[in-house]
């Protein structure tokens, strides 16, 4: 069976659920053959082994630490060069796109990025893409080289589907280029203790209804109820409500959560291509005309002052 790339995401040897995720769709089309790469890489193959990965390739150097993006990429050529895989698969983060962008160029590859789906086909891995401010969805093929693909998070299920695991050195030698951009300060993000936005099974959002910075704790007590992340529309976020970096939308980030709550957002065409391929879709909105309930699984006309909090407390009494 074709082997098939799968380059790993993890902080310290633990890895995250996204790749978890892209081992579940690589299955679909071969054998993964995980590429974990910097300080704790070997302490990664119990978990990918777990999760179907037949092999580990290792590699830790201080530079995938001090410099930007293009030591990851000249690890990820070696392997490429070492498998000869069917296809690559990154995780569609910012940096995970910067790599695979970066290693199809070299590769003479085809690319596609943020796809929310994997199948095998006969010529070749078939993705499914949410495009044009998700108006379409598209299924497409990479046509010329070995297919390098980035998955949003939450596209697949993560699946346990023990396999060897057996780890190996990976052999790398950087270029001239690796140790081109330094990272010269680091400043870790004070933690809210709520999941990753993007990465988050559950998100709950407020939009211009919350009406002010103030009322966006009845937002985040729903989020804690669930274990969920907290997003906001650009309104909110404009008006200084919530930060820029929880804003959903064509311009905040893009969300594909297992269930989105909406509340207080009227569903403009630029929130919904952050957060229209969540699975499960459901709108608090007192107006019964607001387009968001044009794309929800469940909607509810109220005022969310009233309906947020009831359905905070009726969480947590099934919880307790
Ligand atoms: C280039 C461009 C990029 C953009 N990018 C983004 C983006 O990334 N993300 C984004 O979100 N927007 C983006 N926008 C803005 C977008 O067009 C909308 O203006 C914005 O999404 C509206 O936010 P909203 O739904 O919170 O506010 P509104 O459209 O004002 O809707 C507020 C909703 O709250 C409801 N409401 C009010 N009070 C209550 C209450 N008490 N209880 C229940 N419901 C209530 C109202 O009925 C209404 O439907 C962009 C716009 C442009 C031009």
């Amino acid at each position: 069976m074709a082997e098939v790339l799968v380059y790993v995401d993890h902080v310290d040897g633990a890895v995250r659920k996204p790749t978890l995720e892209l081992l579940t769709l690589a299955r679909r089309i071969g054998e993964p053959v995980a590429v974990a790469l910097g300080s704790g890489a070997e302490n990664t193959a119990a978990a990918l082994a777990e999760h179907g990965a037949v092999k580990v390739l290792t590699h830790d150097a201080a530079e995938y630490a001090d410099y930007l993006v293009v030591p990851k990429v000249d690890a990820l050529q070696a392997a490429y060069d070492a498998v000869s895989p069917a296809a690559v698969l990154v995780p569609s983060s910012a940096e995970g796109k910067e790599i695979a962008a970066r290693l199809a160029v070299r590769i003479g590859s085809g690319i596609i990025t943020d796809a929310t789906d994997l199948e095998a086909g006969d010529e070749g891995p078939v993705a499914t893409q949410s495009v044009f401010a998700a108006s379409f969805t598209t299924k497409t093929r990479v046509s010329k080289g070995t297919p390098v693909i980035t998955v949003k998070p939450n596209s697949a299920a993560v699946e346990a589907a023990p396999a060897a695991g057996a780890v190996e050195a990976l052999a790398v030698t950087f270029s001239d280029k690796a140790t081109g951009t330094k990272v010269t300060a680091r400043t870790p993000r004070e933690s809210t203790g709520r999941p990753e936005l993007t990465e988050a099974a559950i998100v709950v959002s407020g939009g211009r209804g919350v009406n002010g910075s103030e009322n966006f704790a009845i937002i985040e007590a729903l989020a804690d109820s669930l274990g969920a992340a907290v997003g906001a529309s650009r309104a909110a976020v404009d008006a200084g409500w919530y930060p820029h970096s929880n804003q959903v939308g064509q311009t905040g980030k893009s969300v594909s959560p297992q269930l989105y709550i909406a509340n207080g957002i009227s569903g403009a065409i630029q929130h919904r291509a952050g957060m229209q391929t969540s699975k499960t879709i459901v709108a608090v909105n007192k107006d019964a005309e607001a387009p968001i309930f044009d794309l929800v699984d469940y909607g509810v006309v109220g005022d969310l002052f009233d309906v947020v909090p009831q359905l905070t407390e009726e969480i947590n009494t099934r919880k307790g």
